[in-house]
This record gives C-alpha cells, structure tokens and sequence, in this order.
C-alpha cells in the first residue's frame, strides 16, 4: 500500500546510460527525455558550462566544433563511464528535467548497464546515480531491458535472442526463462561505423570529413544490403593532397562497402553467441529468431543481411532507439515483484 502512495509522490525512474543517447523513463508516463550523452566544459576548469545549460542536445551541437576554450565531451565510452564527475553531472542534469519528486522524496531509480561491465564499473554507476539525487538504485542488464522493451518472450522456457547495436558497443544476449544463457559483448558499433566512413572517404576520396558529417552520412546513405533504389549524398571535408574544403558525391553502394568490415564484426558476433547455446535452444532460435534494436539497427537493409548470414528469422524493433529505455519502464511497473532479481545497491540501506 504504502509503496502506491510513495509512487504517486515520487514516481519510479527507468534509465538507459547509452554512450551516445540517454534515455530517461518515468513510471506509468513512458519516455520523458531524450538526449545526447555530452557535457561541454570549459577548458581546464573542469567547470560545466552555464549551470548544465551544456548537457545533452546543446553540448552534442558544440562536439568536434568547439572553440578552443570550450571542450565538448562524452563522460560514457564504450559503454563504460570513463569520466565520473562528468557521468554525475550529466545524470544530475537530466534527473532533474525528468525529475517528478516531491516533497525531497528521492526517486527509485532502475538503469540499464552493459552486461560486460565489472563490479568497480557497477560501483560507480551507483555511486554517480546516488550523488546525483537517486534514492534506491537497481542495476538491469541492458540486453535483457532491450528484449523487455521490444516485447521477447524472454521468461517464457523458450530461447529468444537480441542484438542491440548502440554508439560504443553491440550487445548480443539469448534468453530463456529470463536468465541470459548466452551473451557477448563488443566494441563495434555505431562509432566504429562512423570511423569506417571516415577511413573508406580518405583513401577511396582522398577527402577528410569529421565523424559528425561521417555519422550524417551513415545516417542518410548507409545500408547493409542493396537497395531498390540506390542513393547519394554529398560530403564535404578537406582534401588530403590540396589541403583546402572540397566537396564530393558518394553513393550508397560505397557506403555499403566501407560499412562491411564492421557489420561482419557484429554478425561474428551473434554467430559466437548461437555457437554457445545447446541445440535445443538454437532449434529454438530457429523459430524465434533474432531482435535488432539499439540505433544501429536503423541502417536499411540491416534485417535483410542478419536473416542471409545467420539463417534465422530477423525483426527490427519499432522503435529501436527506446527499446531499452521501453523495458526499464516495463521494470518499473513491475519493481515490487521483480526487484528481488535485479542488482540493488547493498552498500546503501
Ligand atoms: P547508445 O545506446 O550507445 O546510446 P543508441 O542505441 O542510442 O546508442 O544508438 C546510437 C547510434 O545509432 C549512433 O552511432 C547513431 O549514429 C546510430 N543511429 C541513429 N540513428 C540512425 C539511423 N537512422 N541510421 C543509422 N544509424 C543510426
Ligand atoms: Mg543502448
């Protein structure tokens, strides 16, 4: 009863601690906030700029084109926090814009992180949640609130597999009676997909772009398979042999080739993962297949290729930017039941 009143004066929080995105759920609202995982500092000092007016959307603009007294920075790297004080500050920022707490109740707090990450990882996951104004704080690992989010069956006795693709890292996990019974997770993704366009244009192009223009690029051309259309965009960056701004046109089929290294790191991948299962589970597979979720499975023809070189069912989720962000809020409407099974902090009762 009590912890009905309590939700109501202070709703639970569902986070996803991306490299890239951040992600905010409140309970029973659904996502609430979403922006870049960035922090803009002023050069030596350490100092957020303008009172946290530089976190997320306005720090992601200032990235690779800041000033020289201004640095832009992302306190998360391969989904592990690199820069505490920075991790702290950005989620003491967006705790505060979704923040639904009244009458100085602290919120519970439930944040998904990558399943690779160590106990002193963890440590400081909940030590930056807690200094920043959470109450309780509940660890979910970020492929199983993937699953949850895109709707697996993954409690059921039955194997069902995800592989989200995020800006750091790809995590690939299969579930079955909600446990993960086989999981890898790697540092390819969205960021390595953005340098392969970088390295393809130098050497095929001659032409040097930063990773913001490689990432648009991506964004707009980029495809795992051929399209019935193909596409071409313009770039511009410096040429390599004049040294002076140049512009370029490249088409989809060029991106195609520059993103192949990559992508074929993360079938690897999800081929290492089935490879670990027993046969009865990868039977299973068979049948329920692979889920893509996290942005990279945005990139067209994604299913198309994973379903050519895995030989099993593939689906994209709806939404796969929030699948995560979408299962810790299913966690949320069930914390009372599922805490018990999650990560709690033991160091603060
Ligand atoms: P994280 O969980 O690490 O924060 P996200 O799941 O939010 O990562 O995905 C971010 C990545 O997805 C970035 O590398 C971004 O470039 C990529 N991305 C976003 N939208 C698209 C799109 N439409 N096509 C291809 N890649 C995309
Ligand atoms: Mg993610």
């Amino acid at each position: 009863m009590f912890h009905l009143f309590r939700s109501w004066l202070c709703p639970d929080l569902g986070i996803d601690l991306g490299t890239a995105n951040t992600l905010v759920a409140v309970q029973g609202e659904g996502v609430v906030l979403d922006e870049p995982s960035v922090v803009a500092l002023e050069k030596g000092s350490r100092q957020v700029l303008g009172r946290g007016a530089a976190v997320g959307k306005l720090a992601r603009q200032m990235l690779g084109r800041t000033p020289e007294s201004i640095i832009a920075v992302r306190p998360m790297k391969d989904g592990v926090i690199t820069d505490f004080e920075l991790c702290e500050a950005m989620l003491r920022y967006f705790l505060r814009k979704a923040g639904r707490g009244r009458f100085g109740l602290k919120p519970r707090v439930v944040i998904a992180v990558p399943g690779s990450i160590t106990p002193v990882e963890k440590r400081a996951v909940f030590n930056s949640a807690e200094r920043a104004g959470a109450g309780r704080v509940y660890l979910i690992e970020e492929s199983k609130a993937a699953g949850i989010g895109a709707g697996l069956p993954i409690s059921e006795p039955l194997a069902s597999m995800v592989c989200d693709i995020g800006g750091g890292t790809t995590d690939v996990a299969v579930f079955s009676l909600g446990e993960i019974v086989a999981a890898q997770s790697i540092r390819v993704a969205g960021d390595e997909l953005d340098e392969a366009v970088c390295d393809y244009l130098r050497q095929r192009f001659s032409l040097r772009i930063g990773l913001q223009m490689a990432e648009q690029v991506k964004i707009e051309i980029g495809s795992a398979a051929p399209l019935e259309t193909e596409l071409a965009a313009e770039v511009r960056g410096l040429d390599t042999v004049s040294g002076i701004p140049r512009k370029a046109m490249v088409t989809s089929e060029e991106i195609r080739e520059a993103l192949a290294t990559p992508l074929s790191a993360i079938i690897q991948c999800c081929k290492t993962v089935i490879e670990r299962c027993d046969p009865e589970l990868v039977s299973d597979l068979a049948d329920t297949g692979l889920m893509l979720t996290g942005g990279g499975a945005l990139i067209r023809g994604m299913d198309e290729l994973f379903r050519e070189q895995l030989g099993i069912p593939v689906q994209i989720d709806d939404d796969p930017l929030t699948s995560v962000a979408r299962g810790t809020a299913v966690c949320l409407e069930h914390l009372e039941q599922w805490r018990d099974s999650l990560e709690g902090d033991d160091a603060a009762t």
